[in-house]
């Protein structure tokens, strides 16, 4: 292929663009705002691999064992056997570029303890991973830029893909600066867009998230998997803005859960689980914390000031900035939050959709955590799936003469020029406020029938109201033409949900509480003029 237009400048953006540049494609980089304000900034605690000599008997084979096991066995062994195979060399190669990993006593990269892992293998900087290997790529994506093999361009949101018969020719997308729509051709579009966190409003990641893409490409016909799996990371603390992550990291370094009863503190993990209990994988840990009924809280104090401050740095410097918490001396209240999104568009294992020369890559994309994510899994997957994908599309044939898309151009254009017209200030964020709300009270870490329909219920009104209000000339025209997509995905968000009718993994439901072996299978939604309809992948169509 000659060209290819990729979708959003995070870490699995960035990572497909660096393997398609040094394949000699060219590519068309394009985001709203520049990589350094990407969630992939946010993630802290580290990167999984197995490096040859990293001791304690570690193997790779335990690495794909952890994950399938901790994805209860949704994710295909094919596709999680490349993941952790390649994670070493992908470890090698962010040193190569100037990742800066913290390193043990020898000037070896160190690695610590992550949940739901037999052993230690999550490789980390400080807990600014993600901080310093966006820092890494940026510097090797101008490197390209500079010869002219990457172009940048920033200020674009996206609009909808440019399809015709099953084949995808770019994107129509939305140039803030310019207030206006316009077309970029390539040969192939790749989405990196993130997760789907503006769905619930309050959560740990990036409001940039906020699903519209996936929404957007459903109604185009995409097919989206395992929407119902989202993972409530078990710690997480109020401040005003977000909940903001207490990264797994805390636990990895020996801190510990408890609960206070007549001025006891109740360890309930270890004394559920063992000395590991605070290790659990993410569901069970968040399941637990729920349970309890009471306010729970984190203690690392007891490793000493020492440890915190070599390892834990940032942790100490939020918990200080934020609620005036010294976590040398006091405990950190938390409690779940929506953190990550297992499901989101259906790729098969070269990264590519349903839709011919349209692929997909990092958190927008369902293909390795199954029903649950191990922590610092998520961060390898962005950039393996980049790599994928571009070897994909370098063994591909231009798609030469290619359609036009210019009345649907036109035809966009004159309906943004319309919102554009209205003077209500009647906003989009009242719907978006109560499309968070819905989701956070209806689809918690815990579900169940009543609750979900109910959800589906106030989805449809909040669909009904998107199409009759005025909208407010004000904003961004962004944020009034991608409401509509945000609650499409939305709605098939809770339709997933609802037909998964057992508990696994991240979804549990309190009307079906055992898993049952005749849902061990991908969900799959799709979308057809207003219709959703979902089906198991039994094939394994997405799931090799
Ligand atoms: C607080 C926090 C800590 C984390 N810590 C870890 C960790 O330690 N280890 C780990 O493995 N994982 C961690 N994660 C998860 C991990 O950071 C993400 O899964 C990963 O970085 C996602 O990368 P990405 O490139 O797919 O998406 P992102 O980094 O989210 O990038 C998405 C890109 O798409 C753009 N975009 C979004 N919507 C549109 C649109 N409509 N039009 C155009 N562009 C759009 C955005 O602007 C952005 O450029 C953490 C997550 C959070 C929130």
């Amino acid at each position: 292929m000659n060209s290819v237009l990729i979708i959003g400048s995070g870490i699995a953006g960035m990572s497909c663009a660096i393997n398609c540049a040094q394949k000699g494609i060219h590519v068309i980089l394009a985001s709203p705002f520049p990589s350094e304000r990407s969630q992939s900034v946010m993630a802290a605690g580290g990167i999984n691999a197995v490096l040859p000599g990293n001791g304690e008997g570690d193997t790779v084979e335990s690495h794909i064992e952890d994950t399938l096991k901790g994805g209860a066995h949704l994710a295909g062994t094919k596709a999680v056997t490349g993941l952790c195979e390649e994670a070493g060399d992908i470890i090698r190669y962010l040193e190569s570029i100037g990742t800066v990993f913290s390193v043990d006593d020898k000037g070896r990269p160190a690695y610590r303890a992550f949940g739901g892992q037999s052993h230690k293998r999550t490789y980390y900087c400080g807990a600014s991973t993600g901080k310093q290997i966006v820092t890494a790529l940026n510097m090797e994506v101008r490197r390209f830029e500079a010869k002219g093999i990457i172009e940048r361009r920033l200020g674009l949101c996206f609009h909808s893909a440019l399809i015709k018969d099953g084949m995808c020719y770019g994107a129509m997308m939305y140039s803030e600066a310019a207030n206006r729509l316009e077309n970029i051709y390539a040969d192939a579009l790749v989405m990196a867009t993130g997760g789907q966190n503006a769905l619930f409003g309050k959560t740990t990641g990036s409001t940039q998230c906020d699903g519209y893409a996936a929404g957007k490409l459903f109604e185009q016909g995409v097919i989206l998997k395992n929407l119902e799996f989202i993972q409530y990371h078990p710690t997480t603390m109020e401040t005003s803005q977000k909940r903001m992550l207490i990264s797994e990291a805390v636990r990895g370094e020996g801190g510990r859960l408890f609960y206070n009863e007549v001025e006891e503190r109740v360890y309930f993990m270890e004394e559920k689980y063992g000395p590991n209990g605070n290790l659990q994988t993410r569901d069970v840990v968040s399941r637990e914390i729920w349970a309890t009924g009471k306010d729970v809280y984190l203690d690392v104090s007891f490793v000493g000031k020492k440890l915190i401050d070599e390892r834990l740095p940032e942790v100490r410097d939020l918990c200080r900035k934020y609620r005036d918490i010294d976590i040398t001396r006091e405990p950190i209240p938390v409690a779940p939050s929506v953190h990550f999104f297992m499901g989101g568009i259906a790729v098969k294992n070269e990264h590519e959709t349903n839709i011919k020369n349209m692929f997909a890559v990092g958190e927008c994309a369902s293909i390795y955590h199954g029903a649950n994510r191990l922590g610092g899994n998520s961060l390898l997957a962005a950039m393996y799936g980049g790599r994928v994908a571009a070897r994909a599309l370098a063994g591909r044939e231009s798609c030469g003469e290619h359609p036009l898309f210019e009345r649907e151009l036109e035809e966009a254009q004159a309906k943004l020029n319309e919102m554009a017209d209205t003077k209500s200030t009647f906003a989009y964020a009242h719907i978006r406020e109560m499309l968070a709300q819905t989701m956070q009270e209806n689809l918690g870490i815990v579900r169940e029938e009543q609750a979900l329909t109910k959800g589906l219920e106030k989805i449809d009104n909040y669909i009904t109201a998107a199409g009759k209000i005025h909208y407010d000339n004000s904003v961004l025209q962004y944020f009034n033409y991608s409401l509509p997509g945000i609650l499409t995905l939305a709605r098939a968000v809770l339709t997933s949900a609802l037909s998964r009718r057992e508990s696994r993994g991240a979804h549990y439901r309190s009307d079906y509480t055992k898993s049952d072996d005749s849902y061990k299978y991908a969900t799959l939604i799709s979308y057809d003029n207003g219709k959703y309809r979902t089906w198991l992948d039994t094939e394994g169509e997405y799931e090799s």
